[in-house]
């Protein structure tokens, strides 16, 4: 045993007070690191046992690659270049800053959330909200609970448990993480009742399957794909306008397009109008505010799921709380303004321009402006494209999985896309400071190229 190249390992102390490896406690805690180190410390004692001799810059590289390792399972900030503007992976909908900044007192400090300042006693959880929603959707009332996924099953369990509900082939999906409409169905104790073919589903199909148990017909949007060609179902207007009072039309909307027009995307405040009960949406979705599961619909049917003690499982807390109201809140006060999404999509030359800016002092050899295809992403125009611009990155050393690699590893990661053959970005949601910072990057990978 070679016991003079043991001893030449630094004590652990002294690597943890190495300002090389100090820098890592802000990003995974003083615990963490030192895990690392005494793991990267075994590791050179291990070698040395075999016969070698002791490496100590190899020792602080396997630190850093360990702590870089578990620093990049942290949910970290990074940029969106993917051109999918709701990305259910990068956290759907960012949150507007302005938002974010006028939630800060009621987030750091004691708040109202549940006292009213009117008695001085214990009053409701949800501010303006319902007030807003209301605005907004034209519902008569709505309540919100954690996520879409819980307000549909909610929703399910007030009104359908131990009956049936009625859903078409056609909408018996599964949305993103195992979220299955059958499933869900099944869990809250309603029987589910097919209808229709995948393509097909009529009023009579609908009607025919009606008895004295149904509870209501759920419409499910189809947010992660299309059916094309020969397809046809009714309305919920049609739906409405003919089936018995009994039977409830409720809609799952998936996205929260409240008012706006977006192809492909039926508005909530249509669905309302055009007679359904009750509407189930996201709040992180187009509506772009947190996440957050809202029901909107008629008065009784509010007070029905909110008098269901299940909905105490999935209360929302005062971050989202406070967040959608202000988000709510600036949706009413710039109505042209609604979403930033709908910018996205409609800025075709803007996105032109970012990308003219991006390339500015780089290879124009390996930075080429593109013609693309955008879409909104996060279960919401499944079969919308939108045109946009990209840059594409051309490399003879590079293949273009190892260019989107190289990217994503960078200090603030990049995401980037693979088109075809080749690594491309598309800026169309970058910030001032995104560009700055991509543009940088791109500077360095250019001799890599
Ligand atoms: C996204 C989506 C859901 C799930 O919503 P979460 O907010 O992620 O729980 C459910 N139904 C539809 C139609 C959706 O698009």
């Amino acid at each position: 045993m070679n016991n003079l190249e043991i001893r030449k390992i630094p004590q652990t102390e002294q690597i943890l007070s190495n300002p090389r490896i100090t820098i890592w406690y802000n990003r995974i805690s003083r615990q963490l690191t030192s895990a690392a180190v005494h793991s990267a410390i075994e590791h050179s004692r291990s070698l040395i046992l075999d016969g070698g001799s002791f490496d100590e810059d190899a020792l602080y590289m396997n630190i850093e690659k360990l702590c870089a390792r578990l620093y990049n399972r942290r949910i970290r900030p990074l940029i969106n270049a993917s051109g999918v503007i709701l990305h259910t992976n990068m956290g759907r909908s960012p949150i507007e800053k302005e938002v974010w900044n006028s939630c800060e007192a009621v987030n750091t400090g004691y708040s109202s959330l549940e006292l009213s300042l009117k008695t001085g006693k214990r009053g409701k959880r949800n501010g303006l909200v319902p007030f807003f929603l209301n605005t907004l959707t034209g519902a008569e009332s709505s309540a919100v609970v954690n996520n879409n996924a819980a307000a549909v099953y909610l929703m399910l369990s007030t009104f359908a448990a131990g009956k049936q509900v009625i859903v078409s082939r056609g909408e018996q999906v599964q949305i993103g993480g195992g979220f299955r409409i059958p499933e869900i169905l099944r869990l809250s104790g309603a029987e589910l009742v097919e209808v229709g073919t995948t393509n097909i589903t009529t009023l009579d199909d609908y009607l025919d399957a009606i008895t004295e148990n149904t509870a209501l017909i759920l419409k499910v949007h189809r947010s992660n794909f299309a059916v094309r060609g020969f397809t046809s179902e009714p309305t919920v207007r049609e739906l409405s306008e003919i089936i018995p009072d009994h039977v409830l039309i409720a809609v799952d909307q998936g996205s929260g397009v409240l008012n706006e027009n977006i192809a492909g995307e039926d508005k909530v405040k249509s669905l309302l109008g055009d007679g359904a009960d009750i509407v189930t949406f996201s709040g992180d979705k187009i509506l772009g505010g947190p996440q957050a599961g809202i029901l909107a619909g008629k008065t009784e049917l509010i007070k029905a799921v909110d008098q269901n003690p299940l909905i105490r499982t999935m209360r929302p807390g005062k971050t989202i709380y406070s967040l959608l109201e202000t988000s709510l809140l600036l949706r009413l006060n710039s109505p042209n303004a609604w979403s930033r999404h709908a910018e996205f999509i409609d800025s075709g030359d803007v996105v032109k321009d970012k990308c003219k800016k991006l390339k500015r002092g780089l290879s124009t050899e390996k930075y080429k402006l593109i013609s693309d295809r955008i879409c909104l992403g996060g279960g919401s125009t499944p079969d919308q494209f939108f045109e946009s611009w990209s840059i594409e990155i051309v490399s003879e050393k590079m293949k273009p999985q190892a260019i989107i690699d190289e990217l994503r590893n960078a200090e603030i990661p990049i995401i980037g896309k693979i088109n075809g053959d080749s690594a491309v970005l598309n800026p169309a949601v970058f910030t001032d400071d995104d560009q700055k910072y991509v543009k940088s990057v791109l500077k360095a990978l250019e001799e890599k190229l």
